[in-house]
């Protein structure tokens, strides 16, 4: 049995927990690790050591730290399967998905690669008579990231590379289920360069987070997990003083108008509803059917279904893995129980394809859902889609932002007009057109609305920079000491 560890000043320990969590491959249901869960007494190791670290690698040059960054691109580019495998064996996610997921989170990896260029400030010459007005970046301190099970490479990549080219010292605490893919990024960035303890993973359930959340010496809180998981780091954050973003919970809507192209938006719904069993924060997991298309459409889904090889992640030809959790997986068949009570027709029915050996079930379709059911106004995070019929565009419109999660959504049609109107009034953080999974390419930011998201910067990206940074703005003069004389009224710019 493996043990997991933490990370703290450059190597493994085991810290000072007898506590310890069990970590499942979800393909096959049996442990594979055993999980040190954090104690207050490594929680303070890990920020002091963060501290420490915080303060010399702050003062390193921009050039020194661009090398790191490049060096750890090189890195995790050629550890790629690797990578992969790991994220496979405790995730279940397919390989390929997994590949995927390093391929993102090196997108931002990338754009941390430009941080000289991204830490630059302003200046303005003369803004008064022999006055100079400039703006300086500077980093925050010590950053901790809380990540969830779904993306337990991507999402701490979107967080860490930013933090650390910005020139913080960067605590990672991985969701408790898929831990082990953490500890090779951190040996990752110990290859490339960087300083012990400017990387720090710290294994844990709530007691870590409360501790991270509660630390003087932490100065800022990155999250992302489910909606009340969310509001909680916002407001305990926040209220201890630091600076917070939390990204929450979804349900995507995807619209179909009847002048889409039927195949293309059938692959787009399979594929975005049921990749990763569902369990994606960009997953498509309703599709509004305006008029006509929803019973073509609803054919042409059903129609490809059966033939989605359901399968162990490493397995040759797998499309869907399993579930992360067997309680995962049956709260996800509790929801299709109480659609279906609540009136929605099951028209594949994934229950059957639950399985003992392993955390597997099927993909679920429902009709006619109406939007007070549960499996509408629930987030379910399992391979459930459920159609929702409307009789026109300003309905379906209507529907997606009466919703109170708002993190992404996506409109199919050949109609420029539509499309124009969808982006211009849909309340939703991201948008696909004709693309089910718009998640922004790394140089622009992640974030959706209302409870998708807890504060005003979104994640990566230029709104990453900014939340990895301080800004400072100095006003200047060398004066002339044969000018100099007392006033009191208040400086004015001539
Ligand atoms: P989760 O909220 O259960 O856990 C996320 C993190 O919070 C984990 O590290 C966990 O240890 C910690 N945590 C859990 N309960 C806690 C508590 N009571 N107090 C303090 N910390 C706690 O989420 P999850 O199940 O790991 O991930 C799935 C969720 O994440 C879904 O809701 C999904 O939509 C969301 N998600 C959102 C985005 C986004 O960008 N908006 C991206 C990925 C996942």
């Amino acid at each position: 049995m493996a043990h997991v560890q933490h990370w703290i000043e450059g190597g493994l320990t085991a810290g000072a927990s007898t506590k310890t969590a069990p970590v499942f491959n979800p393909a096959t249901g049996e442990q594979t690790a055993e999980l040190a869960l954090a104690t207050p007494a490594d929680v303070d190791a890990a920020v002091a050591s963060a501290r420490a670290a915080a303060d010399s690698w702050s003062h390193t040059s921009l050039a020194a730290r661009t090398k790191v960054l490049f060096a750890f691109r090189e890195l995790l580019a050629a550890h790629t399967d690797e990578l992969a495998a790991l994220v496979t064996s405790e995730h279940g996610k397919v390989l390929s998905d997994a590949a995927g997921e390093v391929a993102r989170g090196l997108e931002n990896v990338e754009y941390a690669c430009g941080v000289a260029n991204l830490m630059k400030g302003e200046f303005s010459e003369q803004a008064s008579t022999g006055v100079d007005v400039y703006s300086i970046r500077q980093p925050v301190g010590v950053i901790a990231g809380i990540t969830p099970f779904n993306f337990p490479l991507m999402v701490p990549l979107w967080m860490c590379s930013n933090a650390i080219a910005c020139g913080n010292a960067f605590i990672l605490k991985p969701s408790e289920k898929d831990p082990s893919v953490s500890l090779l990024l951190a040996d990752l960035w110990r290859q490339a360069g960087l300083p012990d303890g400017v990387f720090t993973v710290l294994q844990g359930d709530k007691v870590a987070v409360d501790g991270l959340l509660q630390h003087p010496q932490v100065d800022a809180i990155s999250f992302v997990g489910s909606t009340p998981i969310a509001q909680y780091i916002y407001e305990t954050g926040t209220k201890a003083g630091k600076r917070v973003q939390a990204l929450g919970g979804a349900k995507n809507h995807m619209m179909v108008l009847p002048d889409a192209d039927l195949d293309v938006a059938a692959d787009a719904a399979v594929s975005a509803a049921y990749g990763a069993a569902g369990e994606r924060c960009m997953a498509i997991s309703v599709i509004v059917a305006v008029g006509a298309v929803a019973d073509p459409l609803i054919d042409a889904i059903k129609e490809r279904l059966p033939s989605l090889q359901i399968g162990p992640g490493d397995k040759e030809g797998s499309e869907m893995g399993p579930l992360i959790t067997a309680a995962h997986r049956d709260k996800v068949i509790d929801y299709i129980d109480r659609g279906e009570k609540e009136g929605a027709k099951v028209v594949v029915d994934g229950r059957t394809g639950r399985s003992e050996d392993g955390f597997f079930l099927g993909c679920t379709l429902l009709d006619d859902v109406s939007p007070e059911n549960v499996a509408y106004t629930d987030e379910i995070f399992g391979p459930v889609l459920a159609i929702v019929r409307v009789d026109t565009f300003d309905q379906g419109l209507d529907l997606i932002n009466s919703h109170k999660f708002a993190n992404g959504t996506a409109i199919f049609t050949r109609d420029g007009g539509a499309v124009r109107s969808f982006q211009r009034d849909v309340q939703v953080g991201m948008i696909g057109v004709n693309v089910p999974i718009p998640v922004p390419v790394g140089y622009y930011s992640f974030g959706g609305w209302k409870a998708s998201l807890f504060g005003d910067t979104h994640m990566y990206g230029p709104e990453g920079i900014n939340f990895c940074t301080r800004r400072k703005v100095v006003t200047s003069r060398w004066p002339d000491p044969g000018s100099s004389k007392i006033d009191l009224g208040f400086p004015t710019n001539s």
